[in-house]
């Protein structure tokens, strides 16, 4: 146990402080500024190493939290990274992405503010960059099996690193110029600089992963040929079929999918593009979705420049403490101030909730000019509109973050002719087999728009069940079972 009477003795919940909103919305830096050591291993030490540590449960990777926050208070940082990366390949996108279910699952958060978990992974695997600690691991013995990954988001890097370090020859497959899914094209650089990325990258391509980007599987190489040139295959494209808003004015130009806008954003911050093809250059600016690719719309537009934002959000305002109805330790819906909101207040923009969106209106060139919205009543009531509020609002740049309906099914999954199931996500069974022999499924592409912990942790699941299935055993550790129905 880190200290016994830690929580009582530091009752303070302490985080590094976010660079001042007018200094970082002129650059696309990470938001925080560098924590001390010292304050950090004494956050540790409110770590009561309880009986039955929930936050294990609350992580999907089952994160061994107690055991690294106890040797990080006892400055042994070094063993301390050696036990989160038992369970985690990857700690830093958690460590700054994640969203901490383990936190609302911290036994001391009943009472008090929950220890800083999340902060601590994301300074162990910092430190552990610094002092080079972190190193390829190639097998020391090679299988002679080909497995191939599709897809090379958190998913499919954490099934190609388990699957290459367990001896097989392993082969990324990536549609984009460049690998890391989401976390290369669709996060933005303010919530996690690209170098980590490619960091990782580097360490994968050093223990035997082979990349090959630019190529679209199911267009550039069938499903069959796959099939055929590999011993097993593992299906982690995501889920990047977009929801729309199809209401008049949607074809103005100007209205964009969410998914649209940010990846300009991301190839400009990358050096990759000189000038964004999107931009909220000097505009007024509507995000539509209160969620998280909301909040990553709106740091974005302010960055460029935006000359207004305004978040708009169909469901009501969330309360601020836990309803009754969403007790500990279960993850509760409320009302978030991340770093955009933060510089959205800043800048003056509402949030404005409970509110459906009616349509565009454009101008004689055919760009949106405004947006007609109405307050409505719901979700009971199936958002009916309230008489009298309809109004117009200036839009000059709309983009739609309102989730994804699962992955794409022309192309790869129709050649595969894999089962879907009813919300159109690859079905699979308990050790993540897809309907179809030798093809196996793991992240969004099989559970639907989810979090990056998630992808990890059936990443390495995945790879466990390929892994026995090619050897007759396995030494890889199995994180989770997969919540997806079996195969009837
Ligand atoms: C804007 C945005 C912000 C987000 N922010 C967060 C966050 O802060 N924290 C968090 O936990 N989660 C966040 N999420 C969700 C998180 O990014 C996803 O849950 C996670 O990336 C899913 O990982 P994945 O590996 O399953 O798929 P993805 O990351 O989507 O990667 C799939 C990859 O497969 C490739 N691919 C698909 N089909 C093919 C094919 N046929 N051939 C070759 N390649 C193919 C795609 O190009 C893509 O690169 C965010 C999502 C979005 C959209
Ligand atoms: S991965 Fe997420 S849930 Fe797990 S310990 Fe880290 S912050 Fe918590």
């Amino acid at each position: 146990m880190a200290d016994p009477k830690g929580f009582l003795k530091v009752t303070r919940r302490e985080l590094p402080a976010r660079r001042p909103v007018d200094v970082r919305i002129r650059d696309w830096k990470e938001v925080y500024e560098d924590f001390q050591k010292p304050v950090l291993e004494r956050q540790a030490s409110r770590c009561m190493d309880c009986g039955i540590p929930f936050c294990h449960q609350g992580c999907p990777l089952g994160n061994l939290i107690p055991e690294w926050n106890d040797l990080v208070y006892k400055q042994d940082w070094h063993g301390g990274i050696e036990r989160l990366h038992a369970t985690n390949n990857f700690p830093e996108f958690t460590g700054k992405l994640c969203p901490a279910p383990c936190e609302t699952a911290c036994v001391l958060g009943i009472n008090q503010d929950p220890v800083t978990i999340k902060r601590v992974e994301a300074e162990l695997i910092d430190r552990a960059w610094q002092e080079g600690w972190v190193k390829p691991q190639p097998p020391a013995v090679k299988t002679g099996k080909k497995v191939a990954v599709v897809g090379s988001g958190p998913a499919g890097l954490a099934a190609a690193q388990q699957l290459t370090r367990a001896g097989h020859d392993v082969v990324v497959y990536e549609r984009a110029e460049v690998a890391g899914g989401l976390l290369r094209r669709g996060i933005p650089e303010f919530k996690m600089e690209k170098r980590h990325v490619e960091r990782r990258l580097d360490q994968m391509r050093a223990e035997g992963t082979v990349f090959k980007t630019g190529v679209n599987v199911g267009v550039d190489v069938t499903a069959e040929e796959l099939r055929a040139g590999y011993d097993a295959v593992v299906l982690a494209g995501g889920a990047t079929a977009w929801r729309d808003l199809n209401v008049p004015g949607r074809e103005l130009k100007g209205v964009y999918q969410a998914m649209e806008y940010l990846p300009v954003a991301n190839q400009v911050a990358e050096g990759v593009l000189a000038e964004p093809t999107i931009t909220a250059e000097g505009k007024h600016v509507v995000v539509i979705g209160g969620g998280d690719t909301g909040a990553d719309c709106i740091g974005t537009a302010l960055r460029q420049g935006a000359a207004s934002v305004t978040q708009l959000e169909i469901m009501p305002r969330p309360p601020e403490a836990r309803p009754g109805h969403q007790p500990w330790p279960t993850y509760p819906m409320l009302f978030k101030v991340e770093s955009a909101h933060e510089e959205l207040d800043a800048a003056g923009g509402p949030r404005v909730y409970a509110v459906n969106t009616l349509g565009f209106v454009g101008d004689e060139n055919g760009d949106v000019k405004a947006l007609r919205l109405v307050d409505v009543e719901g979700p009971e009531t199936g958002f009916k509109p309230i008489e009298g509020t309809e109004r117009e609002i200036p839009a000059e740049l709309v983009t739609l973050s309102m989730g994804f309906l699962g992955p794409q099914k022309e192309g790869l999954l129709e050649q595969l002719g894999v089962e879907l199931d009813g919300r159109g996500n690859v079905v699979r069974d308990l050790d993540y087999r897809s309907s179809v022999d030798g093809v196996y499924v793991a992240g969004d592409m099989g559970r639907g728009q989810s979090l990056i912990v998630w992808a990890i942790a059936e990443g390495r699941a995945a790879a466990s069940r390929v892994d026995r299935d090619l050897q007759g055993e396995t030494a890889l550790p199995y994180p989770i079972p997969p919540t997806a129905r079996p195969i009837a």
